[in-house]
């Protein structure tokens, strides 16, 4: 009967909805019924578990009664109030979310990570209009990057083969190379040398600095194939940004709330970004909610005296109460819970499992990470470093979902090429799971060969 009903929802799935993946085959396709701690439920019954927390999001892990409470008191109490005016749940919010960043941020909430990025743009592009500097509209953002679905954020995204059939994107958005500590200036010790960070000083100067509004980044390119730069490689484009004038802004849409074992990942690099973009584990994915934060200074720009000094952007849905009361809880089971030193420790503890049992295997370059955010790259050989084929790294997927492990795998090392597996599970996996991912991980690759 359950395989029944599996199968009918398939077919009706099949007939009404759109989804945004291809290719997707029932065999790859789980109908996902039930969720709790790290593991989901199938319609049929079978359990599995979930290294990517749903789309690198449910960082609290599923079935948090917290949560739900916490929305369903505000949905009873005020469902829906714009914030064209205001509301607690949003001011509470804010105000948690600046204990985290030192009081220095104002925040502007929308909904998706693609949103909570346009935003960005749109802030980082009139705040140099504010200030009399009139030509500076160009974002500058890395190949390999991901920022969104939207024209402006997927403009800015580095991965062409998303991008070719829908172009032309919005205009002004120009990329730089991204830091490959596995393949580019693997001697480089000074952080300034990397021929990732020269790059960027040499377009924005090429480009004219005054034309330069920003530029994007995410602490770790995560859905690029989990690039972990130098340790000073983001404190020099820093440097390069304020010696041309531009603003940083930081995606932290996989990287905040844990992930990399701090509150936000650019903590781990020391820099202080002048916007900082945020969206999926706000919520732990509970809940639709993004935020653009804002250092207080670029928002004292707004507040001129002419007609369209202010920002002209709205959203209907942007910081609902449900969504901001359900985020505030989050935040505070993070705390409790002590999330962000287990994610660091759990990421060490698996990036050494996974560096000393595949040290040998002819198809893994590198094992890379921070905090639960971990990429293995998979290559031909170790000399060319040339990616693994596509159908091979599949092999490994589907393998691991077979033994009951959801994997990911992205990379656009060479465009359409995903050769990286990634592992980004909730930060509170119980670690006999997490060592039950390893496992069965190590035993897929092994499969291979
Ligand atoms: N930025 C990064 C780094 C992301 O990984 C994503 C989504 O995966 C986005 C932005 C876009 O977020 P959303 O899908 O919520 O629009």
């Amino acid at each position: 009967n359950k395989r029944h009903s599996e199968e009918t929802l398939l077919s009706q799935d099949e007939k009404y909805v759109w989804h945004s993946m291809r290719p997707f085959s029932p065999n790859s396709t789980i109908v996902a019924s039930k969720a709790n701690g790290s593991w989901v439920t199938d319609a049929n019954g079978s359990r599995y578990l979930d290294a990517m927390a749903g789309l690198w999001c449910v960082n609290v892990g599923y079935g948090r009664k917290e949560l739900a409470e916490a929305a369903y008191h505000q949905l009873l109490e005020m469902p829906y109030f714009p914030l064209t005016q205001t509301h607690e749940p949003a001011i509470k919010l804010a105000e948690k979310l600046n204990e985290w960043l030192n009081d220095e941020y104002v925040i502007f909430f929308s909904n998706s990570g693609s949103e909570a990025n346009e935003t960005s743009f749109k802030i980082a592009r009139q705040y140099h209009e504010q200030k009399g500097e009139h030509h500076r509209f160009k974002i500058i953002s890395r190949y390999r990057g991901y920022h969104g679905n939207t024209t402006g954020s997927l403009a800015a995204t580095g991965q062409a083969q998303r991008k070719y059939k829908y172009e032309p994107l919005a205009h002004g958005f120009i990329h730089v190379s991204p830091p490959d500590s596995y393949r580019d200036d693997i001697h480089v010790s000074d952080p300034s040398e990397l021929s990732s960070v020269k790059e960027v000083d040499r377009v924005m100067t090429w480009e004219l600095s005054e034309t330069i509004a920003a530029m994007i980044m995410e602490p770790i390119i995560s859905g690029g194939g989990i690039l972990v730069p130098h340790d000073g490689y983001m404190q020099a484009v820093k440097d390069v940004c304020e010696k041309h004038g531009a603003l940083l802004i930081v995606d932290e849409v996989i990287c905040g709330f844990g992930r990399l074992g701090k509150p936000f990942g650019f903590m781990n690099y020391g820099v202080k970004p002048d916007i900082i973009t945020m969206a999926k584990g706000i919520t732990s994915g509970y809940l639709p909610l993004a935020a653009t934060a804002v250092r207080k200074e670029i928002y004292e720009a707004f507040k001129g005296e002419g007609e369209y000094d202010y920002l002209r952007h709205i959203n209907t849905f942007g910081g609902s109460p449900a969504a901001c009361a359900l985020a505030l809880k989050n935040l505070e089971l993070m705390e409790k819970e002590n999330l962000f030193d287990r994610s660091r420790d759990l990421g060490d503890r698996v990036l050494n499992k996974l560096t000393t049992l595949l040290q040998n295997h002819p198809y893994v370059g590198d094992v890379r990470g921070k905090g639960l955010l971990i990429g293995i790259e998979l290559v031909k050989d170790q000399a060319s470093k040339e990616p693994l084929e596509p159908s091979l790294v599949n092999q490994v997927v589907v393998h691991c979902k077979d033994k009951g492990v959801l994997i990911g795998k992205n990379g656009a090392t060479v465009a359409g090429f995903n050769n990286v597996l990634a592992l980004s599970p909730p930060l509170n996996i119980e670690v006999e799971d997490l060592d039950f991912v390893v496992h069965t991980l190590v035993d897929s690759l092994n499969n291979l060969v």
